[in-house]
């Protein structure tokens, strides 16, 4: 079974580890939908440079992950989901006791709750095509824990079970569930947390990247997306139709530790 020609929406992929897994799927022949909250002719435009580099179909449709119902109809929208990449999602920083209640909302919401709501209405469209992968990207705090970050671990940790649910409802049918979890990968979302970091630990940009984020990533390098990209797509590949339920980490050895 060849991947080309399959469709795979990725939510939350105008920028970083998504728009990174679209580029390789388009790379091998998948027809991508891109999503982000926005609707600027620079998202749109992101689709048309993918079509144009690698000859798929490739189409930006704007939903807000944060709401249960444009979860659903980014889905119906598509029309097809023969690959589901739950990717979208935010941080925020601050010890629990100061931990704003909308930013704990925001957070289980776009990076937990989504995921629910568009794999509810992926399921059905992968059945009746009779194959179909979901990839969660988790993260290693979906394993393990950092202080600070109390809404991300439990919406990640919470992805990975969600997984697992998904691997045993579709167990016996031809569709895959598993989460990958990155360590660091130096995107938007990272590139915000220095700021504060650097304020918080008093040190430089350098330091902070060295010794607090690649502090417990053994290998001392941020993964790529394009490496992220190339393990979705080995998820999509036959050799993986009996991995399922679980969690593929790609985080230069931080869960080893
Ligand atoms: P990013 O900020 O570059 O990308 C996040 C994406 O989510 C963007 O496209 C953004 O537009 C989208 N998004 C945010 N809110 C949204 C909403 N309400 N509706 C729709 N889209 C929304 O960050 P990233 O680092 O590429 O993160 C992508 C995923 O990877 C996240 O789930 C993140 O938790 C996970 N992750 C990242 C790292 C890392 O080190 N960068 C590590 C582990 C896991």
């Amino acid at each position: 079974m060849t991947v080309k020609g399959k469709t795979a929406i990725i939510t939350g992929s105008n920028s970083g580890i998504g728009l990174g897994i679209a580029e390789e799927l388009a790379r091998a022949g998948v027809n991508v939908v891109l999503n982000s909250f926005t609707d600027s002719e620079e998202d749109h435009a992101l689709a048309a440079r993918i079509a144009k580099e690698t000859g798929v179909e490739a189409r930006y449709i704007q939903a807000d992950m944060s709401k249960g119902d444009q979860c659903r109809a980014l889905i119906e929208k598509a029309g097809r989901c023969d690959i589901l990449v739950n990717n979208a999602g935010i941080q925020h920083v601050a010890p629990i006791d100061e931990f704003p209640s909308d930013k704990w909302d925001a957070i289980i919401a776009i990076n937990l709750t989504s995921a629910f709501h568009t794999t509810a209405a992926a399921l059905p469209m992968m059945r009746k095509a009779g194959w179909g992968r979901v990839i969660n990207i988790a993260s290693a705090h979906g394993l393990t824990a950092s202080p600070y970050k109390s809404a991300y671990v439990a919406a990640k940790h919470g992805i990975v079970g969600l997984t697992k649910v998904t691997a045993l409802e579709t167990a016996k049918e031809p569709i895959t569930a598993n989460a990958i979890c990155p360590g660091y990968v130096l995107t938007p979302l990272v590139e915000a947390q220095i700021p504060d970091t650097m304020k918080k630990y008093d040190m430089g940009r350098e330091e902070v990247i060295e010794k607090v984020m690649l502090e417990r990533q053994p290998s001392k390098e941020f993964a790529t997306t394009e490496q992220l990209g190339g393990t979705a797509l080995f998820l999509c590949s036959d050799a993986a139709a009996q991995i399922t339920g679980t969690t593929i980490s790609v985080d230069g050895g931080w869960t080893a530790l």
